[in-house]
């Protein structure tokens, strides 16, 4: 990681990671798409319990639709929009604005997508009253929403200090949810994120990123607790969940598989683990027969996009 012993700073293989060499950009897009495949997957289990689960798939592990939102097999839902709202503003700004991605997910707001968060549609009113980008701080506002849909912030900000990172993190998430669990969240999601883009194996996030995490918060402690099933959309839950799918499987569809299972915010845990498993596995861990069921216009504004922003952090980054 950076500024820890095994870190570019140090000379190592990635010492230049701000060449965009055709694996950091195939794991780039990888994430977006893994972001899209998951959310996808999980749509048709959301709000399932893992028994009502297997009653009726036995294992869930196809890209069909359906589920409670009725969507046609291959959709995404607010998981994926909103990041591609947010990786839009952040590329007609030039860079994480706070004001470009609240008129983004305002915007997205007005279209009238297919499933919205509480605390995101609270956020997008208060915003449109008063112009504010930023939410007063609330214990209440613990939730997965601004978690979900960090990934363009992450790839934008490859490369930069892990305070410009967090700082980058924390201005799109408090458009919404303006937390302190939150914010640990995103900030070491998008962390995990770019040191697999950079090449670092899993036993370098788990140890640099995961349980330092649950160091400083025991409620992300996800070791030496029991599986969680049927995880709610407390970012906590989702994280806890999101870990111990991804730590303890090998595969990019192991994991996807693992954790949509686990039913509850199964679109959301999907998302989030296909981003992780994404940037770590690469484009050829994705079932080309997944990548065949998603939407085409979703996948190609996934790879357009990933593409792009990494471009975006190449071009911007200091030198
Ligand atoms: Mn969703
Ligand atoms: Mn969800």
């Amino acid at each position: 990681m950076r500024s820890q012993e095994t870190g570019p700073g140090d000379g190592g293989a990635y010492s230049s990671p701000l060449t965009p060499d055709s694996s950091l950009l195939s794991r780039a897009v990888a994430a977006y798409l893994g972001l899209a495949l998951g959310d996808a997957l999980g749509a048709t289990v959301e709000f399932m319990t893992p028994r009502e689960i297997a009653a009726r798939h036995r294992v869930h592990d196809r890209i069909v639709g359906g589920g409670w939102l009725n969507l046609p097999a291959g959709q995404v839902t607010d998981d994926t929009t909103m990041a591609l709202a947010l990786g839009r503003s952040i590329l007609e700004a030039g860079g994480v604005d706070a004001h470009a991605a609240a008129r983004a997910f305002d915007a997205w707001m007005r279209g009238k997508p297919v499933d919205i968060g509480n605390t995101v549609r609270r956020g997008l009113l208060t915003f449109r009253k008063t112009g504010c980008p930023v939410m007063p701080e609330s214990e209440h506002d613990a939730g997965n929403g601004a978690a979900m849909r960090l990934l363009p912030v992450a790839l934008a900000t490859f490369g930069r200090s892990e305070a410009e990172v967090a700082a980058a993190c924390r201005a799109q998430a408090h458009v919404t949810h303006h937390n302190a669990l939150s914010d640990a969240a995103c900030v070491t999601l998008a962390l995990m994120v770019q040191d697999a883009l950079a090449g670092f194996d899993k036993n370098a996030l788990l140890h640099g990123r995961a349980h330092p995490l649950a160091a400083r918060h025991p409620q992300f402690t996800f070791r030496a607790v029991k599986q969680v099933g049927n995880p709610s959309g407390y970012v906590a839950d989702t994280l806890v969940a999101v870990f111990q799918a991804f730590f303890d499987t090998d595969s990019f569809a192991e994991c996807l598989v693992d954790v949509v299972n686990r039913g509850g915010d199964a679109d959301t845990t999907g998302a989030i683990a296909g981003m992780l498993a994404g940037a770590l596995y690469g484009m050829e861990a994705l079932p080309r027969h997944w990548l065949h069921a998603l939407d085409p216009q979703v996948r190609s504004a996934c790879a357009d996009q990933a593409r792009a922003l990494l471009d975006l952090a190449v071009r911007s980054s200091p030198q």
